[in-house]
């Protein structure tokens, strides 16, 4: 199945071949560009080799059109939003940990709530988060 990843912000497409591709900014201000499976649940992650990310460090993953940090506060945790339109047109929000190694994804849309990886327990319900549109 064919997911294009969208940037909230400015609407660009994230997605290029089999790769979602984010510009990665470390708490040292160290930047390099990462590249994601697009199949929610698919960890594996690709980087240059002088670029690292250590497993449990948040990263601000920002848009490579726009350099949004897509960074997003859900209760005490740091999630990475990004809008995702399936092959059938339909268009969900999409919620990953921005700890690297942290698996856990919501996909969220209308009258879907699916999660993938091993998903943080939240107290919230979805609805209302504001920036959710
Ligand atoms: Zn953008």
């Amino acid at each position: 199945m064919k997911n294009d990843f969208i940037c909230p912000y400015c609407s660009g497409h994230l997605n290029i071949k089999d790769k979602v591709v984010f510009v990665a900014k470390k708490i040292n201000g160290e930047t390099g560009i990462i590249f994601l499976h697009p199949k929610l649940g698919d960890y594996s992650s690709e980087m240059h080799e002088t670029f690292n990310v250590s497993k449990g460090e948040d990263v601000d993953i920002l848009c490579p059109i726009c350099h949004q940090n897509l960074k997003q506060k859900v209760e005490d945790k740091n999630f990475v939003h990004l809008l995702l339109v399936e092959e059938d047109g339909k268009r969900y929000n999409v919620l990953f940990s921005s700890i690297f190694g942290e698996y856990s994804t919501f996909k969220i849309g209308k009258e879907v709530f699916e999660t993938f990886g091993k998903p943080v327990q939240l107290g919230i319900n979805f609805e209302t988060l504001s920036f959710l549109k």
